[in-house]
């Protein structure tokens, strides 16, 4: 998505050849022009899908969640990290070790907003060692969901978790993939992979 490419050259800081913050319109400050374009081109790509519900994590997924699910016309469901005090025990839940924090959260979806009468689509900000996008996955299997694919806003190509969700025979749209982060540059792979 050109915008998006566009938007990460201009904005987009490399901490490291792993790690890429984009605080100013996704991670921390949202820029919801942005995420309305990204959330319609989810949308787009789906349309045909039968969606009945997203499912994103909070809480970086719930902005272009919420815009795909608006011009989807389906509710957003973000699994949640933290238990809650209002959260029973009538949840889905699964483990989810995130490289970039060094630490395992896990993750929580009421059993009352996912059964296996929906047809989702996943949702997340980043695509990086596929960690959070198998954790969801799992609950979708808990609930005996149907999974229509993962929307990725950016995927670090060069990193395993695309591969991985991929030769589970998943379909995963990713908006921007990033081929490198070497010497502090951006580099994207060209064909967008579906
Ligand atoms: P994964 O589970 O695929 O390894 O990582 C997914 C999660 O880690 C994303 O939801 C995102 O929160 C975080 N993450 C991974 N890599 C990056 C990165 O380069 N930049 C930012 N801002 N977040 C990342």
């Amino acid at each position: 998505m050109k915008l998006l490419q566009e938007e990460i050259i201009k904005n987009g800081k490399v901490l490291s050849e792993n790690v890429l913050k984009v605080d100013t319109f996704l991670n921390h400050q949202i820029d919801p022009v942005l995420m309305q374009a990204i959330g319609n081109e989810f949308a787009a790509r789906y349309k045909d899908a039968g969606i009945t519900k997203i499912l994103t994590i909070e809480s970086s997924g719930i902005a272009p969640s919420m815009f795909a699910g608006l011009t989807l016309g389906v509710p957003v469901v973000f699994a949640r990290k933290r238990k809650s005090l209002t959260l029973s025990d009538n949840l889905f839940t699964s483990k989810v070790h995130s490289f970039t924090k060094g630490e395992t959260n896990d993750i929580s979806v009421s059993k009352d907003f996912i059964s296996k009468e929906d047809t989702v689509l996943i949702i997340d900000d980043f695509l990086a060692n596929g960690q959070a996008a198998l954790g969801l996955l799992e609950i979708l299997d808990q609930a005996e969901a149907n999974t229509a694919g993962v929307g990725i806003v950016i995927e670090k190509g060069f990193q395993p978790g695309g591969k991985l969700i991929r030769d589970k025979g998943i379909r995963v749209d990713s908006l921007a993939n990033i081929k490198s982060l070497a010497n502090g540059k951006v580099e994207f792979f060209e064909e967008e992979t579906v």
